[in-house]
């Protein structure tokens, strides 16, 4: 029996999973993201130990995914400094010669919601996790965009409504980005406490819905995906979804033809289906595809 090592990096907590081939978890650790020099030996070891076949990797980023590049797998420009220019698939891989994949850990999830969660069947669609910070995976054509870097969605420029206290939002990059104006610390910033403690029908969530609606707009004006996943802790607020659903026809307007959006958009702006284990199950189904290409 071939084993497939999967991680799901993040910014707070380390995700290890060892999996078979048929995709049953075996065993899960979870570990504190501090140092490098404080977390990696124990995955290193982890691996190791479960003489994994595979490895497959989800990680925040940004990230170097050209193949062909000498720091390929690399944390690239992270404001997490200890982890900046960091060789994370290098290191897991411990000098070892074994298939190993990486992504970010939106994509990862995307792919695990487009082969057996929420996007199931679709060769195009957008996963979007709305929390500390905003990321985006993008899936085209059955596999993940990669480009020039990798798409970010959640620094995309967004117009601030008038009524909006803070305009130019919290991101320390950029003016009216969709990160510092719609991630969960923007919440926070105007009401000036934890979005997670405020009633469902406080104000600020019709104006979170329109931010998250016309980030929908512009995704789907511009890599028309065939649906777009919303997860993230902010989303776990349930009554935003039909919210964002009922202003993005809005702000589109009638403009975009296609029933998923004028009768069914309800199907197609939907809640992730592995939450909270898309990333994971991605990072997975990254090592897995890896081992078959051998
Ligand atoms: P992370 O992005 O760090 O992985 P989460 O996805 O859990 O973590 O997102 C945390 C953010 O989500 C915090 O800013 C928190 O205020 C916000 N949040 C968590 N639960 C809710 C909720 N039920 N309603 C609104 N905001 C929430
Ligand atoms: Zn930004």
């Amino acid at each position: 029996m071939k084993k497939i090592g999967a991680l799901e990096a993040g910014g707070t907590k380390m995700v290890l999973a060892v999996y078979d081939e048929q995709g049953n978890e075996l065993e899960r650790l979870t570990v504190p993201t501090l140092t490098p020099e404080e977390t990696m030996p124990g995955m290193i070891d982890f691996f190791r130990r479960h003489e994994v076949d595979a490895l497959g990797v989800g990680s925040f980023g940004p990230l170097d995914l050209d193949e062909n590049s000498p720091t390929y797998g690399n944390i690239t420009s992270t404001p997490k400094l200890a982890w900046k220019d960091y060789p994370l698939l290098k290191n897991l891989l411990d000098g070892r010669d074994i298939p190993a994949g990486i992504d970010t850990d939106v994509n990862a999830a995307i792919i695990a919601e487009a082969e057996l969660g929420a996007a199931q069947g679709c060769e195009n669609a957008v996963y979007v996790t709305v929390g500390t910070g905003i990321g985006g995976g993008v899936y085209v054509n059955g596999k993940t965009a990669h480009g020039l870097l990798h798409p970010e969605v959640g620094h995309m420029l967004l117009r601030p409504r008038a009524d909006d206290p803070i305009p130019h939002g919290v991101c320390p990059y950029h003016d009216g980005c969709l990160e510092g104006l719609a991630a969960g610390p923007a919440i926070g910033a105007r009401i000036g406490g934890d979005a997670k403690n405020l009633p469902d029908d406080h104000p600020v969530f019709e104006l979170e819905a329109h931010y998250l609606a016309q980030m929908c707009v512009n995704l789907i004006v511009t890599v028309s995906p065939q649906k777009i996943v919303l997860g993230g802790g902010v989303m776990q607020r349930e009554n935003i979804l039909p919210m964002v659903r009922k202003e993005t026809a809005r702000l589109l307007n009638g403009y975009v033809q296609s029933p998923m959006i004028t009768e069914n958009i309800d199907e197609y702006i939907v809640a992730p289906r592995l939450f909270p284990v898309s990333g994971l199950v991605g990072s997975y189904l990254i090592g897995k595809r890896a081992l078959e290409k051998t």
